[in-house]
């Protein structure tokens, strides 16, 4: 995985140097509040998150009474932190049972980097010593399952793939079974994310989670959200969180965006943990989610 730290430097994922500068400012006048307030939501840290941290920061700053540029940092900082839940687990649930390979379930609408995601991540698990398993349940188009091996091809995973059209269940359950029978480490199961109703949906995701759950346990159900999409992308997100019990969330395409503050307002309104991060195309840029790292990128 890359390093986040050098990558999110290179990203246009800075929201800092704007706010730093306001908050310098000799007089916070409502004035300066408001573009403070401003500057958060435009970078999607959401309307609620945002008024949470002006609302202490208006308070420690006048506690402080004059501030030197570095206290202005530590302030801000530490309001993002809170935010963003430094201490929480993000621990990807990857672990085997005893002989039995540990499963991921990638879910999203299409179009989001499941995919590119679920290569990525083998590609990083291969990386520490694990045999993965890539299981195409995206039947709908074969172009998908296509995509998906050329992943499997690239990291060195095996991919179990259906006839187009097929059940996505019965891969995503042919996939566990191959994982079980090879004694994998861990078996990740791409899926459709079409998001025609939401029943369909519900079925079809609660149909793979069911099939696989008899031979094995669903350990992880990363949702993919495209970062570029913003508050759009989060309508979407919440659809799947609500048909189906997600554990992580992969944000991707975070190198492409100035709106990072979409890392704040997505666990507030999914209540669940930023996992992974998505930083480019290439098979090395997924990184894990580290709170510190990403705020001292935010803040340039
Ligand atoms: P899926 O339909 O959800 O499986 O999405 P794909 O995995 O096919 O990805 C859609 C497009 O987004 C592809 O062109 C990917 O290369 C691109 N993509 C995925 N993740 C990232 C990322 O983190 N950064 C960038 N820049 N592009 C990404």
């Amino acid at each position: 995985m890359v390093r986040l730290r050098a990558r999110l430097a290179r990203s246009q994922s800075t929201l800092g140097k704007g706010l730093l500068e306001l908050l310098s400012r000799d007089r916070l006048d409502d004035d300066v509040w408001d573009e403070i307030e401003e500057t958060l939501i435009t970078a999607d840290v959401g309307v609620a998150p945002t008024q949470a941290m002006v609302e202490e920061l208006r308070t420690r700053v006048k506690v402080l009474g004059s501030r030197t540029p570095t206290e202005v940092r530590g302030l801000l900082k530490e309001q993002l932190l809170t935010q963003i839940g430094a201490d929480t687990d993000r621990t990807l649930r990857v672990a085997k049972h005893g002989e039995r390979p540990a499963v991921v379930l990638v879910v999203g609408v299409n179009g989001t980097g499941k995919t590119t995601t679920t290569g990525k991540l083998a590609r990083s698990l291969i990386g520490d010593g694990n045999r993965v398993v890539l299981g195409a349940a995206d039947t709908f188009r074969a172009a998908a399952a296509d995509q998906l091996q050329t992943w499997g091809d690239r990291v060195g995973a095996e991919v179990v793939r259906g006839p187009e059209g097929g059940d996505p269940a019965s891969v995503a359950f042919d996939a566990v079974a191959k994982g079980m029978e090879e004694k994998v480490d861990v078996v990740i199961v791409d899926t459709a994310g079409r998001l025609h109703t939401k029943t369909g949906l519900m079925d079809e995701l609660g149909k793979v989670k069911r099939v696989i759950e008899k031979k094995a346990t669903v350990d992880e159900v990363l949702l993919v959200l495209d970062a570029t999409t913003g508050q759009n992308g989060m309508r979407q997100a919440q659809v799947f969180a609500e048909v189906v019990n997600i554990t992580g969330i992969a944000l991707t395409k975070l190198d492409g965006t100035a709106k990072g503050g979409i890392v704040i307002s997505v666990q507030r309104e999914l209540g669940v943990p930023v996992k992974l991060v998505g930083l480019g195309e290439g098979p090395d840029d997924l990184a894990p989610f580290d709170p510190e790292v990403f705020v001292d990128a935010l803040l340039g």
